[in-house]
């Protein structure tokens, strides 16, 4: 199902390559003198100009050869081919459940015949994941059939379809750095790059370079789905500054991978986004980003356990129910669970799952005290058996009314790879439309919140079609 979308509006104009709306952005200014407060509502007359030109975009991915690279290049495949598979629950077919480009959909309003539900891809002109072209690079020279047979994640006769089609794939030798991964990562470790950090970086920049006239998209977005990092330290005279981090790396000094990789897709003008929980904008990356007006992204997909914090806290706190203690196991058997079975490469999951529920809990000062925060605890275990069929378990205790407590326990299984791959065709489908629409600033607060963050996409691109915010007042059907 497609749909075409037409504003009938005098502050809407369609050109032959551009969507023009013009719009009041409705805000507040908000002054606070002890418990007095004064609000001044504002209205901020603005133009939203869309180009309606959707680019032949290609997507190179660091890790390509892992479960999530192996998994979304052979669902979107599978997608395009338009493939179904037996399995001993009956016939499946290729889809795209889980994006929420894809396969959510927003309202537009009501008709004669009530609601009108459309899919939220159809509210503006955006790239289909069936035309993404994919390339990329990781350490395993293994091809994406062999890998893709690797990961166990998708059934074996769907297996068996793609595998003519995958097994062309290879990825491009990568820069490996083994103190920045788990050791146990080095047996897979043999399509590397060798030379000195210049050089090596020189490289990416050519393989972009190549992959852009190669396959002849228009535009190329680099998204990291390797391994997890360690941190790294943010050293001044080395990573502070844009021109510092370009020296060091001229001279050799502590860079991470990722961090390369970032500066060569920023010095190639392409965007990049960050799948993983690591550091890799250090203040250089982000500084040599603005300075080249490349848009950057991330950190660490929210695909599941943490996806699932972001709704469960904000319904709780925003139902006035006091979360204090949130207990989250893992246990995965995957490769990435292998890498975060060390002790520095967890530590950098550990802080990313830890701090989404901050936001939330700040908002709302009559539940804690400044400072105070639930207890929160996350732990992360390796089981081979399980594979990619990833088990989180949560306990969420909260105080409610008089005393009392409130226990919710959770229980999710799920393959890993079907969570994060939806979510990765969404990024670069959204990084590529907010590329031809407006950016964020600097200092914009951050918010985990789950269906916040989806009303600020749904609501910014009904004001790229002059249409007003969902606000789900409905008063045309409660006014007759
Ligand atoms: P994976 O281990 O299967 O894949 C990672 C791939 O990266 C491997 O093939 C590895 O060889 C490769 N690699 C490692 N270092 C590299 C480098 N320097 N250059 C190029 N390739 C390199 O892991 P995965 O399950 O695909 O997850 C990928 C990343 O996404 C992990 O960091 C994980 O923490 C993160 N993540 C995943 C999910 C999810 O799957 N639901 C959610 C949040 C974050």
């Amino acid at each position: 199902m497609s749909v075409n979308i037409h504003i009938n509006s005098p502050n809407v104009k369609y050109t032959d390559t551009h969507i023009f709306a013009k719009y009041s952005y409705e805000s507040t200014s908000v002054q606070q003198d002890g418990s007095n407060i004064t609000v001044t509502p504002r209205s901020t007359e603005m133009t939203f100009r869309t180009e309606r030109q959707v680019p032949r975009l290609g997507v190179m991915l660091v890790g390509w050869g892992g479960n999530n690279g192996t998994t979304v290049t052979a669902a979107v495949l599978a997608n395009k081919l338009g493939l179904t598979w037996r399995t001993k629950n009956g016939e499946k077919r290729a889809n795209y459940y889980g994006s929420l480009l894809q396969s959510s959909t927003v309202c537009l309003g009501s008709g004669l015949e009530g609601e009108v539900n459309v899919p939220f891809r159809d509210l503006l002109p955006m790239v289909h994941p069936n035309n993404i072209v994919f390339d990329g690079w990781d350490i395993s020279s293994m091809d994406l059939g062999r890998a893709m047979e690797r990961a166990q994640v998708l059934d074996w006769s769907l297996q068996e379809q793609l595998r003519p089609y995958m097994s062309c794939l290879k990825p491009r030798p990568s820069i490996y750095i083994p103190e920045f991964i788990a050791a146990n990562q080095e047996s897979r470790a043999d399509n590397v790059l060798t030379g000195t950090l210049a050089e090596q970086l020189e490289q990416i920049r050519a393989d972009i370079r190549d992959f852009r006239q190669s396959s002849g998209v228009d535009k190329v977005i680099v998204l990291w789905t390797a391994n997890t990092e360690r941190f790294c330290d943010i050293v001044p005279g080395v990573n502070d500054t844009a021109k510092n981090l370009l020296a060091a790396i001229q001279a050799g000094a502590e860079v991470s991978p990722s961090t390369l990789f970032a500066v060569a897709s920023i010095l190639e003008g392409c965007a990049y986004i960050n799948g993983s929980p690591q550091n890799t904008f250090v203040p250089g990356a982000v500084e040599l980003a603005m300075q080249r007006g490349v848009f950057i992204g991330g950190d660490d997909f929210k695909s599941g356990q943490t996806k699932i914090k972001s709704v469960l806290v904000d319904f709780l706190v925003s139902a006035g129910i006091k979360p204090t203690s949130i207990v989250s196991y893992n246990h995965l058997g995957n490769n990435d669970g292998k890498n975060l079975s060390a002790p520095q490469q967890f530590r950098s999951k550990e802080i990313s799952k830890s701090n989404v529920v901050d936001d939330m809990v700040q908002s709302n000062p009559i539940l804690y005290k400044p400072g105070e925060k639930p207890d929160h605890c996350v732990v992360i275990k390796y089981v081979p058996y399980v594979g990619d069929s990833k088990r989180a378990m949560d306990e969420y205790t909260s105080e409610i009314m008089m005393g009392g407590l409130n226990t919710i326990a959770l229980h999710n299984t799920c393959e890993d790879s079907l969570l994060a791959s939806p979510i990765i065709l969404d990024l670069v489908i959204l990084t590529e439309l907010c590329q031809r629409a407006p950016l964020v600033p600097s200092g914009t607060p951050v918010v985990n919140a789950y269906f916040r963050q989806r009303a600020c996409i749904e609501n910014i691109m009904r004001a790229c079609l002059g249409l007003p915010p969902q606000n789900h007042m409905m008063l045309e059907h409660k006014l007759q």
